[in-house]
């Protein structure tokens, strides 16, 4: 056991680095290898979590390479949980298993208890509750757009576990618009088409998660505008989740468009300060961390508007903790988090605003800097302009050659358009707004 066990650390080690081995993977043990299991001793549950969520699947993988085999991976905490902690891990394994029973692929964490409402969010916390109290009756679709991390699948899928833990009958789907792509191409490759129609239109509620993945896919939405049909006339509940509202859903046929549109549009803004504090306290309280209110507010400070990326964090903090028994502090948090969060003592570069946008528009930094004129990328640089010379105090024409070589009139011109542009658009301000916050240290 032992020797395997230390191959494939030295696997890990390779492929993952040597500081996250050293935190995440040095203090696990191979204890057995049983019965297609391999069971793992780990010295808590965050060990799971953190492993599990940021490199799926590599364990088993490494196993596979060193002994052959496709094991599967069983954890064993040698912490002991509270009669508090074990009463949730219950409720939420009895979830798990009847979403198994009902093959319904929902996670069972996602429950509106566990969702801070704040500004940014109520709006669509709101209709979401008012959903899973009355689905088909409320408002249908239900669209809820908003940033990456910011709750959209945790929303609708809590609607979804309030009706599956209600209604024992009632057909619930979750499917992301990926999945219902790949789902229609094989119908349609496959000739399994009446397959595919009684499965998507034999439902009372479908939870349709990440649209914006079908822009471009002519037949996905053709069976989608028909699936939406079916079941908004059977007064079916249809909730759709997606990262920007319908009208900027590009090369969408309209009259899917104006399915998306027949119901409540509800969106997620970014959380402002308090609601990103008090969801870490929600998290903490859950995980059962300690943390005291000066690392609240720091980590509510200093990472921008993801709320993916705060559990990380937390959990990361919560390991270490846990790891060399100290208390989680400022100090703890800047050391343990310090390739995530930005450094405030060195001024925003255009570097790092040009990396920023790129990300945003899922576009290449190397293609911002080419001078190839695409649509795609005229707009990214167009705004990496604008914000770098509104965060930055870089020449005008430092900042041009940083963004495809332009030059400073140039940069005038896009710093204007994109002000006029502002004040003609609310969402493209929003948007601005945003991606600026995020970008500030
Ligand atoms: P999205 O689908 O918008 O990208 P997710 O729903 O996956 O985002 O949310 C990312 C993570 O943040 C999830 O673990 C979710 O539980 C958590 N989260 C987001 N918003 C909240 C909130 N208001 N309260 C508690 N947890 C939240
Ligand atoms: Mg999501």
């Amino acid at each position: 056991m032992k020797a395997i066990w230390e191959k494939a650390q030295k696997l890990i080690s390779e492929r993952v680095g040597g500081h996250f081995y050293d935190l995440w993977f040095r203090p696990v043990e191979l204890s057995q290898i049983k019965d297609g299991h391999a069971t793992l001793d780990i010295p808590n549950r965050f060990f799971k979590e953190w492993v599990e969520d940021s490199y799926p699947g590599l364990i088993s993988d490494v196993l596979k390479e060193v002994t052959g085999e496709s094991l599967k991976i069983k954890y064993r905490m040698s912490e002991k949980l509270d009669p508090e902690s074990r009463k949730l891990d219950n409720q939420l394994e009895n979830r798990r298993t009847r979403l198994a029973s009902r093959g319904i692929y929902l996670n069972p964490k996602y429950i509106f208890e566990n969702f801070v409402v704040g500004e940014s969010n109520k709006f669509a916390s709101a209709a979401a509750e008012a959903v899973a109290a009355n689905p088909g009756r409320a408002y249908n679709p239900l669209f809820i757009y908003g940033g990456v991390g910011l709750g959209k699948t945790h929303l609708i899928s809590a609607i979804g576990n309030v009706v599956v833990d209600r209604m024992k009958n009632f057909r619930v789907l979750y499917v992301s618009s990926e999945q219902f792509t790949n789902e229609v191409v094989h119908a349609v490759r496959h000739g399994k088409t009446d397959e595919l129609k009684a499965k998507f239109r034999n439902l009372d509620l479908l939870l349709l998660d990440d649209v914006q993945f079908i822009e471009n896919k002519t037949a996905t939405q053709e069976e989608l505008f028909h699936t939406l049909n079916v079941l908004y006339e059977g007064q079916k509940q249809i909730v759709i989740s997606s990262d920007r509202p319908p009208k900027e859903i590009k090369n969408v046929t309209d009259r899917l468009r104006s399915r998306f549109n027949m119901g409540l549009i509800a969106d997620i803004q970014s959380p402002e300060l308090e609601t990103k504090m008090a969801i870490i306290h929600k998290k903490a309280e859950m995980e059962r961390i300690a943390l005291s209110e000066a690392v609240v507010e720091f980590l509510a400070r200093k990472v921008k508007s993801n709320i993916r990326e705060l559990e990380g964090c937390l959990i990361r903090l919560a390991a270490h903790s846990s790891l060399t028994g100290s208390p989680i502090d400022v100090e703890m948090t800047k050391n343990v988090l310090k390739d995530i969060i930005a450094d405030d003592t060195k001024p925003l570069t255009v570097e790092t605003i040009v990396k920023g946008v790129a990300e945003h528009f899922g576009i290449k930094v190397a293609d911002m800097k080419t001078k190839k004129r695409t649509k795609e990328i005229a707009l990214p640089r167009q705004v990496a302009m604008y914000l770098s010379r509104e965060l930055t105090d870089v020449s005008l024409s430092d900042i041009g050659k940083n963004v495809g070589g332009k030059d400073h009139a140039t940069v005038i011109y896009a710093c204007k358009q994109m002000t006029e542009r502002r004040a003609a658009d609310e969402d493209f301000d929003r948007m601005l707004e945003s991606l600026a916050e995020k970008l500030k240290p």
